[in-house]
């Protein structure tokens, strides 16, 4: 029987066991720190730009399941996108896990991959081990160099 759950901790087990594009980018041209204190998660994240797109975006620091599978799935899903496109996809996703947005087809189409952690939605503390690294982006993308924190 398919069952989308299993799929979902399926998606997040493989991205936090092989996390993909993790390691530092040598000659990114944005970098952003990010910390959720509640529960040790730490990341910094590196973009290089061509004009107004992520052309190249990686990421590396030491959390929990929820955060560094997060980290990988939105690498893999912003890779090539403009800045708009990123920020596009940036809100749905927080407005789908925050609840401000009910879930449906349309919008789970649309995540992909990324639709695998709207699960940590019933668990408001694991919220934040999600949203951690697009903080981060945010903040990239805005050229803050304050580092992010979730608190
Ligand atoms: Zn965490």
């Amino acid at each position: 029987m398919f069952d989308l759950k299993d799929l979902y901790q399926e998606v997040i087990v493989d991205h936090n066991r092989s996390p993909r594009n993790f390691g530092k980018l040598e000659d990114a041209d944005r970098v952003a720190e990010g910390f959720n204190p509640l529960c040790g998660d730490r990341l910094n994240l590196y973009l290089k730009m061509e004009d107004d797109r992520i052309s190249d975006i990686r990421f590396d620091g030491s959390g929990c399941a929820i955060s560094v599978a997060s980290a990988s799935l939105m690498t893999e899903a912003l890779k090539g996108k403009t800045r708009d496109e990123a920020e596009q996809v940036f809100n749905e996703f927080h407005d789908l896990v925050t609840e401000k947005k009910p879930e449906d087809t349309d919008s789970i189409t649309h995540l992909g991959k990324l639709a695998a952690l709207l699960g940590v939605k019933d668990y408001p503390t694991r919220v934040k081990c999600a949203t951690l690294c697009w903080h981060t982006l945010h903040s990239a993308l805005e050229g803050n160099t304050t580092p992010v924190t979730t608190e």
